[in-house]
């Protein structure tokens, strides 16, 4: 168990924030979550959002309304302790044995992990990056994602001229398929199973698609 100190909380918008601790002797890969406490017993994993090389440690957190722990972290001052575990986890964007090529898809938070290989690795530029939010003010802060050329928004609650205004999956015939491709999924349980359906049903490999759920649509009703 970690004891980490809070650097600052910054609120993207009135749901969405970063959270940003000391990083202390914390190592991880792209793609690793811990769990975070809040002051009770109760914890959560949260992906690490920050690249494997910075001094400070990142987290990119939808606040959940009454939710026992991202409510909670929401709340927290600079100097503030959060307890959180070692790092954990088998999602690894990006990582390519073979020099196989990536495409990146997500919603909402589920794009932590890919900022985490973007900030870790800024010139292993994946084939391509689809991206689900609700609204612009959501993914427009990004720089990471905004420097990609291969980058798509789709705004589902939005219509703004230069994206796409929909779910994310209705931009499933943008993605190339070849057997040298892996493809990771990040967010949303229906905007995984959608997807992954529509990558296997056009003949890609189950080897080939990677999946981490972090919210099931259902518990959002
Ligand atoms: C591997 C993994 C990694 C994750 N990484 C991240 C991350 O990087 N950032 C992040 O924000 N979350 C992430 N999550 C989700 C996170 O772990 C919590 O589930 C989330 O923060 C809600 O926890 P809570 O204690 O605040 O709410 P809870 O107390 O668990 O839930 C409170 C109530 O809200 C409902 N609810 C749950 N989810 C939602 C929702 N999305 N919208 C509205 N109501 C909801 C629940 O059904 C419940 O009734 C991840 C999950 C997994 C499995």
């Amino acid at each position: 168990m970690n004891t980490l100190t809070v650097l600052n909380v910054i609120f993207i918008t009135d749901e969405l924030f970063e959270l940003q601790v000391e990083r202390g002797d914390v190592q991880f890969e792209p793609g690793a979550c811990v769990a975070l406490f809040n002051n009770g017993d109760e914890s959560r994993p949260y992906s690490i959002a920050a690249g494997s090389e910075e001094d400070i440690l990142r987290f990119l957190i939808r606040r959940v309304p009454n939710g026992l722990v991202s409510d909670w972290l929401a709340q927290r001052k600079p100097g503030d302790l959060v307890q959180a575990s070692a790092p954990f986890g088998w999602f690894r964007p990006g990582r390519s044995v073979n020099g196989e090529r990536s495409i990146f898809i997500a919603t909402g938070t589920g794009i932590a992990p890919f900022l985490s290989y973007l900030r870790s690795y800024p010139l292993q530029i994946p084939e391509l990056c689809l991206y689900g939010v609700r609204r612009l003010e959501e993914g427009f802060n990004l720089k990471e994602l905004q420097n990609l050329y291969n980058f798509r928004l789709a705004l589902s609650q939005e219509e703004v001229s230069s994206h796409f205004h929909g779910r994310v999956t209705g931009l499933l015939e943008l993605i190339p398929l070849a057997t040298d491709i892996h493809y990771y999924l990040c967010g949303l349980d229906t905007m995984i199973d959608e997807t992954s359906k529509w990558l296997e049903d056009h003949g890609v490999a189950y080897t080939q698609i990677h999946r981490e759920i972090f919210f099931y649509e259902d518990a959002t009703l």
